[in-house]
């Protein structure tokens, strides 16, 4: 699959909205990918969770288990993991702090790879996989079905931005780049022509 091919899959989907969004960072935007929506449709989500499979398989790298940190990555990872042959695992917030609960269990040594739909900084995946090494776990990969640009993933050619969290020893897999501007408030070209942002998921989004 093409970086192409993927953001076709996504137009297609009405996982690519366009209009003028509020980031959690606070930042503006023009365009917010909502990945949920591709997820809606587990036959494509089996089949992205097998491109990445393959992926990683194709690395050489063996895996244990796949972990997401809930909410956004559980759909992703629980296909790659159909993908890799292996179980599924996430990890969720309490009190703010990411933790492994329902009985969920690592065993010392076992090889992980953390799943995200998207990889934005990787903040959630950098706080799941410490999850995982404080239960004796060993992260060998981190995931995603989309990258926003910030981290360089394997066979990529975005280079490092300041704001990706992901450490850089240990690989980083996903289908394709997702790379758009966003704005400062007080830069934003969409308030300067005088509409409002609105927070993705408010309302549906326009397609583009
Ligand atoms: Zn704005």
């Amino acid at each position: 699959m093409t970086n192409r091919e993927l953001e076709e899959l996504y137009k297609k989907y009405g996982a690519l909205l366009e209009g003028h969004f509020l980031l959690s960072s606070g930042k503006h935007s023009k365009y917010y990918l909502q990945s949920a929506k591709i997820l809606e449709h587990p036959e494509i989500g089996e089949k992205l969770g097998k491109e990445l499979a393959k992926r990683i398989k194709n690395a050489g790298i063996e895996v244990d288990l796949v972990c997401s940190p809930a909410l956004g990555g559980i759909l992703a990872g629980y296909e790659l993991a159909r993908g890799l042959g292996v179980r599924f695992i996430f990890t969720e917030r309490k009190d703010g702090e990411m933790t492994l609960r329902r009985g969920f269990e690592v065993k010392p040594g076992e090889r992980v790879v953390i799943c995200e739909d998207i990889i934005t900084t990787g903040g959630s995946a950098l706080e799941a996989s410490r999850e995982i090494e404080k239960r004796g776990g060993k992260v060998v990969a981190f995931s995603a079905i989309a990258n926003r640009g910030l981290c360089p993933r394997v066979g990529g050619d975005i280079s490092r931005s300041p704001q990706c969290k992901l450490p850089e020893n240990i690989p980083f897999f996903a289908l394709g780049d997702f790379q758009f501007e966003v704005y400062d408030p007080t830069e934003c070209p969409l308030c300067k022509e005088g509409s409002t942002p609105i927070k993705p998921g408010s309302r549906p989004g326009k397609e583009v």
